[in-house]
C-alpha cells in the first residue's frame, strides 16, 4: 500500500482498525525517505532507531486500547531548530553540527506523549535566516516540484519533506514567513501560529519576540490535528498564552459555508511586482470564498511599507544577541586550535557561521551599540508599534485578510543568493503578520509553470479557529491541495 497517499484520518482509520501497524507504516515512511531523499535533501538526520522503537510502543497502545489520539502511530518530521532529546538538532549550522539536546521541547514533548513517531529532522537555513534554504550550513533542499527550484525557506526541508510524501506532517518555525513562504512555494498547507499560542520551549531562539512553532501538513484539517496537540500554556514558557486550546478538528466538523464572515482584502498587498499569475490565482480563490457566503471588503494597511526594514532590524539586533552563546565553549563545534581563550571563541565563529548568519550579527552589533541603539532598535520598535495598530484597525472590520503568501512562485536555486537584499524583499508579503504577533494560515490556490501559488489568510490573536475554517471550506470546493508533484508518483 502506498501510504504516503493517505490523509492522517485514513491512516488512522487503518490503525484503529488494526489493518496496519504503525511499525509496518514507519517503515514504509522511512524506506521512502531513504530512497528518494537523496534528491531532494530534505532532512539533515533520519532517526530510524528512534522511529522504530516510538513505532512498536504505538503499536502496544493500539493493542490495549489505551490513549489512543489522532496522531498515535502517525509518523512525522521536524525542522532542525526544534530540539529533539538525544537526536541531533543542528539549525543546519556547522556549529552546532553534533550537538544533541539532553531535553525535549515542548511541542516534541506532547507529540511524543500523544505517540506520534518522529522520523527525522529537516534541513533549514542556518538558524533560520533565509527564504530558500540555501543558507544551510549543510546542502541546498530541492523544491520537490522542480529540483532545479528552491522550496523556500527558512522551514524549507519540512516544506518538502509534506510535499514529496516522505511525512504526513512536519513541525515548523515562522519567526518572518518561514511556515507559509516554504509551504506556498511546495503547495502544502501551513500554519504560522499566535506568538505564544505553542511553547517555545526547547525551540532554539532566532528572534525570541517573532518565533512561533507551527503545523505543515497536506491540508488545513490536518493542520487542525496537529495544532490542537501542540498548542497551550507551558510554564517553561512565559510568554505562552494562558487561553484553553480549542479542539479545532471538531469545529471544523461543524462548518458547511463562510456566511458571516467578513474578509478584508488589503490593497498594499496587491501592488506593482506581484506576479500576474499570482495575482488571478488569489482573485479567483477570492470569489471561490466570496461563493462559499463570505462578505468581501476592502481595508487599507497603510505602514505595510515599513514592514521589511522593521522586521530585518529587529531580526539582526535580537539575532545577534542571542547567537552570542555560541562561544565554541558551551555548545557544539569547539575550535581549541588556538592559543588563548578569545581565540577558541573567534576561531569557532568564524568556522562555525555561514556567510549570512555573519552578516546578520555584525549588522545587529552595530544597531545595538551605543549611540545607534535610540535611532535604529528603538526607532523600529515604534514603527512595529504603527504596523500592529495597522492590523488591529482593519480587523474592526473584518474577521480575516486575505493576501498572497510571496509576490512570485518559487524561484530558481542560486538566483537570489548572491543578493541578500533581493532575498529580503521575497519576504515582503510575510513579515507584518511576525510584527504584530498574529497568526496566518498558507493554502495552495494555483499552479503556474509547474509550481505551486499560495493564498494568505491572517487574522487577529488566537483567530486559529476563523483562519483554518477559512482554509478548511476553500479546500472542500476546490482541488489545489491534493495536486502533488511529479516525485509523488515513485
Ligand atoms: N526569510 C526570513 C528571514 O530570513 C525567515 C525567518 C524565519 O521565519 N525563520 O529572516
Amino acid at each position: 500500500m502506498r501510504f504516503h497517499e493517505l490523509s492522517i484520518q485514513e491512516t488512522h482509520e487503518l490503525l484503529s482498525s488494526r489493518k496496519v501497524s504503525s511499525e509496518e507504516l514507519t517503515r514504509a515512511y522511512l524506506e521512502r525517505i531513504h530512497r528518494l531523499d537523496p534528491q531532494i535533501k530534505s532532512f539533515v538526520t533520519i532517526s530510524d532507531e528512534l522511529a522504530l522503537k516510538q513505532a512498536k510502543e504505538a503499536d502496544k497502545r493500539f493493542k490495549s486500547n489505551e490513549s489512543l489520539t489522532a496522531l498515535t502511530g502517525i509518523p512525522y518530521s521536524a525542522k532542525d531548530s526544534i530540539s529533539t532529546r538525544g537526536v541531533n538538532t543542528t539549525c543546519s549550522s556547522r556549529i552546532l553540527e553534533n550537538y544533541k539536546p539532553f531535553y525535549d521541547s515542548t511541542a516534541i514533548k506532547k507529540l511524543k506523549s500523544t505517540g506520534a513517531i518522529l522520523l527525522g529532522k529537516n534541513n533549514m537555513d542556518e538558524f533560520g535566516m533565509g527564504s530558500s534554504t540555501e543558507n544551510s550550513g549543510f546542502f541546498t533542499t530541492r523544491n520537490p516540484w522542480n529540483f532545479d527550484y528552491v522550496p523556500g525557506g527558512s522551514s524549507g526541508g519540512s516544506a518538502a519533506a509534506v510535499a514529496a510524501g516522505f511525512a504526513p506532517f512536519s513541525l515548523g518555525e515562522d519567526t518572518g514567513g518561514s511556515v507559509r513562504m516554504p509551504a506556498s512555494f511546495c503547495g502544502i498547507t501551513g500554519l504560522k501560529t499566535t506568538y505564544g499560542r505553542v511553547s517555545r520551549y526547547g525551540l532554539i531562539p532566532l528572534v525570541s519576540s517573532f518565533d512561533t512553532i507551527g503545523p505543515m501538513a497536506g491540508s488545513a484539517y490536518e493542520v487542525a490535528l496537529v495544532l490542537e496537540m501542540i498548542a497551550g500554556h507551558d510554564p517553561k514558557d512565559s510568554t505562552s498564552r494562558i487561553e484553553s486550546v480549542q479542539s479545532y478538528s471538531e469545529s471544523l466538523k461543524k462548518s458547511d459555508n463562510l456566511r458571516g464572515l467578513r474578509i478584508g482584502i488589503p490593497k498594499e498587498y496587491f501592488v506593482e511586482g506581484l506576479d500576474s499569475e499570482v495575482d488571478g490565482s488569489l482573485r479567483t480563490a477570492i470569489n471561490q470564498i466570496e461563493g462559499l457566503g463570505a462578505e468581501v471588503v476592502e481595508v487599507f494597511l497603510p505602514h505595510t511599507q515599513y514592514a521589511i526594514p522593521v522586521y530585518y532590524l529587529i531580526l539582526f539586533a535580537e539575532a545577534s544577541s542571542n547567537l552570542a552563546k555560541y562561544d565554541g565553549i558551551r555548545f557544539g563545534l569547539s575550535e581549541r586550535n588556538a592559543d588563548n581563550l578569545m581565540n577558541v571563541y573567534l576561531k569557532t565563529r568564524e568556522i562555525g557561521f555561514g556567510a549570512e548568519t555573519k552578516r546578520r550579527i555584525m549588522l545587529g552589533t552595530f544597531a545595538l551599540s551605543a549611540g545607534y541603539y535610540d535611532a535604529y532598535y528603538l526607532k523600529a520598535q515604534k514603527v512595529r508599534t504603527l504596523i500592529r495598530q495597522d492590523f488591529e484597525k482593519a480587523f474592526e472590520t473584518c474577521d480575516a485578510l486575505i493576501t498572497p503568501v510571496s509576490p512570485t512562485t518559487a524561484f530558481r536555486i542560486g538566483e537570489k543568493i548572491t543578493n541578500p537584499l533581493d532575498m529580503y524583499l521575497s519576504d515582503v508579503f510575510v513579515v507584518a503578520v511576525n510584527l504584530a504577533g498574529i497568526p496566518a494560515l498558507s493554502v495552495p490556490c494555483g499552479i503556474s509553470k509547474g509550481l505551486p501559488i499560495g493564498m494568505q489568510i491572517i487574522g487577529p490573536h488566537l483567530s486559529e479557529d476563523t483562519l483554518l475554517r477559512i482554509g478548511h471550506m476553500y479546500q472542500s470546493q476546490t482541488d489545489w491541495h491534493t495536486k502533488h508533484p511529479p516525485c509523488w508518483n515513485d
